[in-house]
């Protein structure tokens, strides 16, 4: 059984890593930033709310995120495992999802904080932008993003630290070799 929180800023490769794990673990990838992707594309009124905060590079309200973070982790194929990337993003999402998994009678084994330096984030997320035309890759909205990152998500690596499952792992290596590393880690 796998559960693990991906965390880390924007453009640390979490969202690829955790694709990557959840295929050989065979579990899901729960990615808030995906599910919110898909809403703003489909028009949903999820996407329409959430819209204009991506756009911004802000977080988008709690109340968009929570019920559909429990709605997620009670579907079926959760029940295997699961990694969750990109949620929770401040200290009151990670006090909803204690509450939920204790609720659950389920626990998260460990939380990996992908380690990247600035400029590297920064030079791949316009990287990114060229390649994906993602709206909130550009300079401004970049910049923006790693300073919400550290003012609202840095704070739950001491958060999860103090509960003694935080794993740092460099980001700032080949895709191959971050891989490796957390293959190695899972198999403890
Ligand atoms: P990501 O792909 O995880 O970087 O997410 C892209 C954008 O979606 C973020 O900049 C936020 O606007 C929004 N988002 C994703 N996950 C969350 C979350 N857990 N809480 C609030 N906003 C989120």
């Amino acid at each position: 059984m796998t559960r693990l929180i991906f965390l880390g800023p924007p453009g640390a490769g979490k969202g690829t890593q955790a694709k990557i794990l959840a295929d050989v673990c065979e579990i899901p990838h729960i990615s808030t930033g995906d599910i919110l992707r898909n809403a703003k594309a489909e028009g949903t009124p999820l996407g329409l709310k959430a819209k204009s905060y991506m756009d911004r590079g802000e977080l988008v309200p709690d109340d968009l995120i929570l019920d559909l973070i429990r709605e997620r982790l009670n579907q079926p194929d959760a029940k295997a495992g699961w990694i969750l990337d990109g949620f929770p993003r401040n200290v009151n999402q990670a006090n909803f999802l204690d509450n939920l998994l204790r609720e659950m009678s389920q626990g998260c084994d460990r939380v990996v904080n992908m380690e990247v330096a600035d400029e590297v984030l920064v030079e791949r997320m316009l990287g990114r932008a060229r390649k994906e035309g993602r709206a909130d890759d550009t300079p401004e909205v970049i910049s923006h993003r790693l300073e919400v990152y550290r003012q609202q998500t840095a704070p739950l690596i001491d958060y999860y630290s103090d509960r003694q499952i935080l794993v740092s792992v460099d980001g700032d290596r080949s895709l191959n070799e971050v891989t490796t590393t957390l293959k190695e880690l899972i198999a403890l």
